[in-house]
């Protein structure tokens, strides 16, 4: 049976192939301002203080899986309106549509679902920063691109490689710059 691959995972690979290959691959991790907000904001949401809205039921942590398609993780929060689930995913800093992130809630709806045995069809995105939610419905063309992203990355773990570096604007924002050096292949390149 081959290894389980965390949810987290899909969210790195399609932010970018590289940063998932660097993590889970090379096993390489540097926090920076965004990363260690984001181990805050965790933290803090898998206390539970106040969280509760009232007369409905909330899980905070909650392990999740799927067998089916071999994904494990763990929901921030769910919330269980009329016993389905209905997952919540914290982010830092502002309301912003980050398709990674998009995916990473998905991937968590498809593993609630197996583990509840019922449709789930939304969740959502909180932002702390700006204290506001992003629903998004789990439609089939973001169910497909889970799957798509978990064969690339099962075809990743089958032949390991460093995928090309973005070198684009997500590498603003990403904590392992100093690690991949995203502009050296485009020097290399324009060497050759
Ligand atoms: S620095 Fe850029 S290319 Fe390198 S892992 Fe991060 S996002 Fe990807």
């Amino acid at each position: 049976m081959e290894e389980p691959v965390p949810i987290s995972a899909i969210q790195h690979y399609a932010y970018c192939p590289r940063q998932y290959a660097l993590i889970h691959i090379e096993q390489i991790w540097e926090d920076n301002l965004y990363t260690l907000r984001g181990h805050r904001a965790h933290a803090q949401v898998h206390t539970p203080e106040g969280m509760a809205r009232e007369g409905m039921r909330v899980e905070y942590g909650l392990p999740l899986w799927s067998d089916q398609l071999g994904l494990v993780g763990q929901a921030d929060v769910v919330e269980f309106l009329e016993d389905t689930p209905y997952p919540v995913e914290h982010k830092v800093g502002e309301r912003r549509a980050r398709h990674a992130d998009t995916l990473q809630l998905t991937a968590q709806g498809l593993c609630l679902e197996e583990m509840f045995s019922v449709p789930v069809r939304k969740g959502a995105l909180y932002y702390r920063q700006s204290r506001r939610r992003r629903e998004v419905t789990f439609t089939p063309a973001l169910r497909a691109e889970v799957m798509e992203v978990l064969q690339a990355i099962r075809t990743l773990q089958a032949h390991p490689a460093l995928p090309p570096p973005v070198n684009d604007a997500r590498c603003k924002d990403c904590s392992l710059v100093a690690a991949c050096l995203p502009q050296a292949r485009d020097r290399l390149e324009g060497l050759t």
